[in-house]
């Protein structure tokens, strides 16, 4: 599996994936917004863009889905419960379902509701299994979910799906804000080791060459992984004096969420 990294460059900080089979250089565009981007990305590797998916259905991420269409008449997929409300879906996803990219690559549909009740995450059945998480996970941080969405549902998804995923798992997600949430877990853990080397590479980087970090790093840097660290839960407490001493783990997650909805 061939996988490439399309940075937008806009101000919502997309970030598009092709992904590729390199015996037959068919590719996939994930969420391809810029699609013109993505189409020249596919032609400098000698790919040909034979499908399109969507994570969920809010425009940033499908808006590019009619123009690389009708540039390549690559077929659309998303969850099937979105399919209505993007438009032009030909194939509906469900758990379970299978993505196959030429001869050698298959990824795995997730059914990841939380920052819409519609969302996939796709994992590559590799070595080193790669996750396309669209607005789910983020590096460092989780989705909103105020379009669609429910922090209860994000919660499940994180415990009982991501979090089992293994630890080498490398994520990609659908936006570039890693120093931002960088900064929300020092704010909510100042304690924490491992976030503040990133953060000071991420505030210079290019987020062209950002690090791509794996499900382990970001069990280290990544509050919403985080929600039985005693700092996380004092610092919890002084925002919300309700939760008491021992909060359990959804009440942390659906809290912090909230807060970072303001933060
Ligand atoms: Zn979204
Ligand atoms: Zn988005």
């Amino acid at each position: 599996m061939l996988t490439e990294r399309v940075w937008s460059g806009n101000s919502l900080r997309n970030f598009h994936y092709l992904v590729a089979c390199p015996e037959t250089g068919e590719a996939l565009a994930v969420d391809p917004l810029e699609w013109r981007m993505c189409l020249d990305a596919a032609r400098r590797r000698g790919w040909e863009i034979t499908q399109i998916l969507n994570t969920h259905e809010h425009t940033d991420h499908t808006g590019g889905n009619a123009g690389l269409k009708a540039a390549t008449r690559a077929t659309v997929a998303a969850h099937a419960g979105a399919a209505s409300r993007i438009g032009g879906v030909d194939r509906g996803l469900n758990k379970g379902d299978i993505i196959k990219v030429g001869r050698t690559v298959e990824l795995e549909c997730l059914d990841t509701p939380g920052h819409t009740m519609t969302h996939v995450c796709l994992l590559s059945h590799t070595e080193t299994p790669a996750l396309f998480c669209g607005d789910t996970l983020f590096n460092a941080g989780a989705g909103n979910c105020y379009n669609g969405g429910q922090p209860e549902a994000l919660y499940e998804t994180f415990v009982s799906q991501l979090a089992r995923l293994p630890d080498r798992t490398q994520v990609y997600p659908g936006h570039e804000y890693l120093a931002r949430n960088l900064e929300f877990t020092l704010d909510r853990e100042p304690g924490n080791e491992d976030a503040p080397r990133l953060l000071a590479e991420a505030r210079h980087h290019d987020p062209a060459k950002a690090v791509v970090t794996t499900l382990a790093e970001e069990k280290l840097i990544n509050t919403f992984f985080r929600l039985q660290n005693p700092t996380v839960i004092a610092r919890l407490r002084e925002a919300f004096p309700d939760i008491g001493a021992r909060p359990d783990a959804k009440t942390v997650f659906v809290k912090l969420r909230e807060l970072r909805n303001r933060w």
